[in-house]
């Protein structure tokens, strides 16, 4: 995957068959889906892959506990299905995940031990484990640190995890090698019109400023939170569609949860579960549901959400957690579909995702979540072969590994001529000096942010000392990317900006 590389391709070819905008977890599937069918495909991303919602989850590969305690049995069923798909189709960057369920009554123990084995048995044939009541004994015994007092014992169930911005990263590996052409830092500014449907339209390349202009049988808008902004450009009448809620979550050391199993708290004040589940040898907690009056691509935690995760925390646990043992906190937007628009042509699927058609034939998708990304993009890829005419083929994808960078030939040769990039990055981190170069000459590195929050994760593990790897980042990208001294500093000084959003000061 190479930038110029796709540049050059987008100047050569004047005729697309599909065009995806939004480089998220629902552009990128949809990227890979249309060009496993054989479509001519292109994906333009206006920041970097996976900077928007797909890089701020939770990280769970689940069928949604909480979508069953609301009685939702068949998105639950689905969602199993899929999160099956999801871990035998990306098994280098996801993983079964054993839960604990603390119980402390026994009430509840007969109630989330009843629930959470229905879980197991919708699952069926997909299902990666069995759901266990567990004794006080046997709880303690896993999770050290469960609060005991009145502990009655516990629920053991499994779900899935993985790495979100990885994954994004590795599918546009994906997509590119079935044939997709894929660009970052590509932002699209309208659309284009032709006997009454949209055929084109106009993108910048936000590092150059330089202006494109290309065409497409059918275009995508799978934008995330945006996808109204991006609607308005085919009917400006478009309002109200998206209404945006806000999640966080807190990053601690392992030490304050020495498990290897992950804790669900399964009601909280405003009714929601709370997650503290090991990540890449930390714990993340989270999350909350606030909804934003407004769309930011860094949004901002807020004081009252990271209180209400340190205080829910605190009272399932014995090793009190303080503001100030919070190594990082992120927050994301879920793109929450208001079903008022009726103006148009609208198919809300019985799912949680929602596409639309308009009458210019311009796709939306979006909602959904992380763990059906494969689904929505069949789903969506199969209406775009519908409406807009396009060669018709099956959807593959329940079959197609993601790709592992690890396995492919150029990381092999890369490590082969240079055995001394396997030195680490920072004691702290288990990434290596081979993940920057690679990431910068495959998989379309173009800023030091990049590096550091989406083909590494250290700056949503430890932000201040990812910080300090930005300068010996920053050197190697500009000797690769032949950038000077300016740029250096103003890729670190960009950096430090970050810190504020991802710390808690
Ligand atoms: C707090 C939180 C926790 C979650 N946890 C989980 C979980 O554990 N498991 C799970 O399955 N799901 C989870 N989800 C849901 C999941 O993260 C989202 O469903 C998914 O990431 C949405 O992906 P997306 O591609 O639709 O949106 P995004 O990731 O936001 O992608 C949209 C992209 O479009 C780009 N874009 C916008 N405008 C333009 C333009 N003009 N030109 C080009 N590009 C443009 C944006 O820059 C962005 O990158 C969670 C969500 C939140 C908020």
């Amino acid at each position: 995957m190479n930038r110029h590389e796709s540049l050059k391709k987008v100047k050569e070819i004047s005729q697309w068959d599909i065009i995806i905008i939004g480089g998220g977890a629902t552009g990128l599937g949809a990227a890979v889906d249309a060009a496993s069918r054989g479509l001519k495909t292109l994906l333009l991303e206006q920041y970097d892959f996976a900077k928007g919602t797909s890089s701020k989850a939770t990280k769970l590969v689940h069928g949604g506990v909480r979508y069953l305690a609301q009685g939702n049995v068949s998105l639950v069923k689905h969602s199993l299905r899929e999160r099956y798909i999801f871990l035998k189709n990306a098994p280098h960057l996801s993983h079964k995940q054993p839960f604990i369920l603390p119980v402390y009554t026994l009430f509840q123990k007969v109630f989330y031990g009843f629930g959470l084995w229905i879980y197991e048995l919708l699952a069926g044939k997909y299902s990666i484990g069995n759901t266990k009541l567990l004794s006080k004994k046997k709880v303690v015994e896993l999770m050290p640190t469960a609060q005991q007092k009145h502990l009655k014992g516990g629920v053991l169930y499994y779900d899935g995890q993985f790495d979100d911005t990885r994954m994004c990263v590795d599918m546009a590996l994906t997509a590119t090698k079935q044939g997709a052409v894929i660009l970052n830092y590509a932002q699209v500014v309208s659309l284009k019109t032709q006997d009454g449907k949209v055929h084109g339209l106009t993108f910048i390349d936000t590092l150059n400023q330089q202006t494109y202009e290309v065409a497409a049988q059918a275009i995508v808008n799978a934008t995330g939170v945006y996808a109204e902004k991006i609607m308005q450009m085919d009917d400006d009448t478009i309002k109200d569609f998206i209404a945006p809620a806000q999640g966080i979550h807190l990053v601690v050391h392992r030490d304050f949860f020495p498990s290897d199993f992950a804790l669900i708290i399964p009601k909280t004040n405003d009714g929601r579960v709370l997650f503290a589940v090991p990540w890449l040898h930390y714990i993340i907690l989270g999350t909350t549901d606030n909804p934003v009056p407004t769309i930011d691509i860094e949004p901002h935690a807020m004081e009252k959400e990271v209180q209400f995760i340190l205080d829910h925390f605190n009272h399932y646990t014995t090793k009190v957690l303080q503001r100030a043992d919070v190594n990082a906190v992120f927050a994301g937007l879920r793109p929450l579909v208001k079903l008022k628009n009726a103006g148009m042509k609208t198919s809300a699927l019985p799912r949680d995702h929602t596409i639309h058609i308009s009458n210019t034939n311009f796709i939306t998708i979006t909602g959904g979540k992380w763990t059906t990304y494969r689904f929505m993009a069949e789903q969506v890829i199969d209406k775009a072969i519908a409406t807009c005419k396009l060669p018709d083929s099956k959807c593959i994808t329940d079959n197609l590994l993601i790709i592992n960078p690890a396995d492919t030939k150029e990381y092999k040769d890369l490590l082969q001529q240079h055995p001394e990039l396997t030195e680490r990055i920072h004691p702290d981190f288990h990434y290596q000096l081979i993940d920057v170069y690679y990431a910068i000459r495959y998989e379309m590195a173009m800023q030091v942010e990049d590096i550091l929050l989406r083909r590494t994760r250290m700056f949503f593990l430890n932000p201040r000392v990812a910080f300090s790897c930005a300068p010996k980042i920053a050197k190697i990208m500009a000797q690769e990317l032949q950038k000077d001294d300016q740029w250096i500093q103003q890729q670190c000084q960009f950096i430090k900006d970050l810190l504020p959003i991802y710390t808690l000061g």
